[in-house]
């Protein structure tokens, strides 16, 4: 096992300690998913055990195969396919796939995704008559998805406290519903495999026996359930062997508990801890940076982390005009380091939330940059924005059938699959599209409540169509959002999915914005045209690819240059409306958050932050994040130019002695606007706010530069 060489002294500890309890607590970048693959090597290699006796938890099915491919690597001889590394869920599902029938469930369960848990929620709490006013039912979701991670039934409820009665009547009926149905949800996969080991002994003791060794990466983000079915597993062999980093403990928000890692050692009274000090992966201003960052963090185990790489570049810090010109730095930034020989996979562009993606897809495809979207869709793939483009679709041509179906009960108005199956068979007799259906056949062919909700949706649609006649296209969405209250319900949520999903929206009306600043016709149709043609260019399988992703999605990932991006008070730090609640532990959690991000970093870490963001379209002045303020000054180079590489160093391109930033902007620099071309600043006012060009071919035009998305030339 010459591999064995690469490891250091705590490193080849860990792995060849393989019998009993064993925690790695390290920060990041120290070799921590290393450990766990080698020893999984080491384990197969020394014949301890085949594989069909490993269990490996990674966080991500991606991490899974990666883990997966460099254990074949290290490995001759075995047969794979017989090996479970995969996520909790992914194992779980495994086993409930071959157990279910033990607890009253069939084998061939449905997982339900969010969509139909809320879909059903909303079925039980009609059928308890529960007002959704009344009682939020994103509230009630949150409140039993947190009970089934901590492992607690229904009938346990009331020994954990004080708890809305109603809340308990949905989760009896929520749960009967899901057995009705053969269906787990996400957290009951979880829930279900505990139950299933706690109720039958035999098959906890089949599965104890098989897995003679369980390792779990990135434990500090473990749940409860989670926690305990390792601990069911682990307690004939004990072989159990986690890694973690408290300081990247970042799923709070779903659940887990960081008592999990810090509290190992007393549930495995016997557990041997290794430390790894020593980082591999960023250069050492990039670590210095994180270690500042992180020490302003009061609830930590503090830990030493060195590094022996170089001291590298600097930090290079941004400050852009806007989220367009941030966009646009980043992505001539990428465009230059493709260009002097980095591989696009070695990029990764890291926001806080997942709607910030859309200004950088813009940007990168038209620089032809080839991206993807890491653990989450495009941004126009996404379901809320595929749901109100629909909607758009249907004002501009109402025979869209595949749109109105999409959005007939999008949001629920009582309109039922049945009634959407005779739509369709009625279009289909009649030869004409369902909208003229509904116009002219509803009043015959449905019964009288239904035809009452049909034609309330086609009178909501005919209004649409009227009002937008005089609106732009960002009017025109937000009309949308108004009249269909789709917005509402996802804008209060404390839930992260469906804040996103608000968050998105609110992008599609700032694209909407600048469309319409960037477009000399810019109607309905032509937006809608631009969306289809960018959403279009499907990627060609082509492998190397920019990685654009939020901090979440790049946990346990590492990249020779990362953007941090979008570094503002409110942005990063995220603020969630009205959610002043423990602030300190979530600012805390945060700036775990922005430690992950920089230690993705392997060899040049880029920040930057927009002074002006939209938001829902209108332009609002930003504060940078109080993150950039907590790295010390020597390790920060601010650029005002995108970025080249020469050679082995970094630097910036001077282009002309121009900037790029039009924060500098002045009087009698040339300029180039989409629409209007070429002209020249003559005045500009004191706050930046406005200015006025003098354009060749149509004189002179005031405008307003956070939207005029002016470029110097
Ligand atoms: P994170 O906390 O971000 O998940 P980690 O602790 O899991 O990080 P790894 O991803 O395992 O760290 O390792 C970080 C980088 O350092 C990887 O590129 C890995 O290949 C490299 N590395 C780890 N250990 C060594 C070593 N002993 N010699 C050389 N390179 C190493
Ligand atoms: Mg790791």
């Amino acid at each position: 096992m010459e591999w064995l060489k690469e490891l250091n002294e705590q490193q080849k500890e860990a792995v060849l300690s393989t019998e009993g309890p064993l925690l790695v607590l390290a920060g990041a970048g120290s070799g921590k998913t290393r450990v766990i693959t080698y020893r999984i090597a080491y384990i197969l290699n020394m014949g301890l055990a085949s594989p069909a006796n490993i269990l490996a938890i990674t966080f991500t099915n991606k991490a899974a195969d990666e883990m997966k491919e460099r254990i074949k690597r290290l490995v001759s001889t075995q047969s794979f396919s017989e090996m479970w590394v995969s996520t909790f869920h992914a194992a779980c599902a495994r086993i409930l796939r071959m157990e279910a029938h033990n607890i009253g469930f069939s084998n061939n369960f449905v997982i339900f995704d969010t969509q139909d848990r809320n879909q059903l929620l909303k079925e039980c709490f009609d059928k308890l008559n529960i007002d959704t006013e009344r009682l939020d039912i994103r509230y009630v979701s949150r409140q039993i998805s947190n009970f089934k991670n901590q492992l607690i039934g229904p009938s346990d409820v009331y020994r954990y406290g004080e708890v809305d009665g109603r809340v308990v009547e949905v989760y009896k009926l929520y749960n009967k519903l899901l057995r009705e149905y053969n269906a787990f949800d996400f957290d009951d996969l979880l829930y279900y495999t505990v139950v299933l080991f706690q109720t039958n002994p035999d098959i906890l003791e089949k599965y104890q026996n098989k897995f003679k060794y369980i390792l779990v990466d990135e434990y500090q983000d473990t749940n409860h359930a989670q926690f305990y079915f390792v601990y069911l597993l682990s307690q004939k062999h004990r072989n159990v062997c986690v890694v973690g980093d408290d300081d990247q403990s970042i799923y709070s928000f779903r659940g887990a508990n960081i008592k999990n890692i810090l509290e190992f050692e007393k549930v495995f009274s016997d557990a041997k801890v290794i430390k790894l000090e020593k980082n591999y992966r960023s250069t050492k201003t990039i670590l210095s940076a994180a270690n500042e960052v992180i020490k302003n963090n009061y609830y930590r185990k503090s830990k030493k982390l060195w590094t022996d790489n170089l001291e590298g570049e600097k930090i290079f810090l941004y400050s852009a005009f806007d989220e367009v010109n941030e966009a646009e730095f980043v992505a001539s930034s990428v465009k230059n380091l493709i260009e002097s020989g980095l591989s696009p996979s070695e990029i990764g562009v890291l926001y806080r939330t997942n709607a910030q993606s859309i200004n950088f897809e813009n940007v990168l495809s038209a620089y032809s940059v080839p991206y993807k979207v890491v653990g989450a869709l495009r941004f126009y793939e996404r379901k809320e924005i595929k749901d109100i483009i629909a909607y758009l679709r249907l004002i501009t041509n109402p025979h869209d059938d595949l749109s109105l179906f999409r959005i007939i009960n999008v949001p629920r108005r009582g309109i039922g699959n049945s009634t959407i199956e005779k739509i369709k068979v009625l279009s289909e007799e009649y030869g004409v599209s369902a909208y003229i259906v509904l116009l002219e056949r509803a009043k015959f062919d449905f019964d009288k409540k239904t035809y009452e909700k049909l034609k309330g949706f086609i009178s909501l649609i005919e209004d649409l169509k009227a009002e937008a006649e005089n609106l732009s296209v960002s009017q025109t969405i937000k009309l949308v959002l108004d009249k269909t209250e789709y917005l509402e319900s996802l804008l209060s949520s404390k839930n992260e999915e469906e804040f996103q999903r608000a968050k998105n929206i609110e992008q599609l009306i700032s694209a909407a914005a600048i469309f319409e600043e960037e477009n000399e016709e810019p109607t309905l149709q032509n937006f809608l045209n631009s969306i289809t043609l960018s959403s279009d260019d499907e990627d060609t399988q082509k492998e190397e690819k920019v990685s654009l992703m939020t901090v979440h999605a790049a946990k346990g990932l590492e990249f020779e240059v990362v953007f941090l991006t979008g570094l503002e008070e409110g942005l990063f730090p995220l603020v969630r409306a009205e959610e002043p609640i423990e602030a300190e532990k979530e600012l805390e959690e945060e700036r775990r958050l922005c430690y992950v991000a920089i230690t993705r970093a392997k060899k040049l870490l880029v920040l930057t932050y927009a002074n002006n963001r939209r938001v829902f379209g209108r332009l609002s002045s930003r504060q940078r994040s109080c993150f950039i303020e907590e790295i010390p000054q020597k390790y920060i180079q601010v650029v005002n130019s995108p970025i080249i590489k020469t050679h082995q160093k970094f630097s910036v391109k001077i282009n002309q002695a121009e900037d790029f930033s039009i924060n500098n902007l002045q009087v009698g620099n040339k300029v180039q606007h989409g629409k209007f071309g070429v002209g020249k600043v003559v005045w500009l006012s004191d706050d930046m706010r406005e200015v006025i060009v003098d354009f060749e071919k149509i004189g002179q035009k005031r405008l307003l530069l956070s939207y005029a998305n002016l470029k110097r030339i």
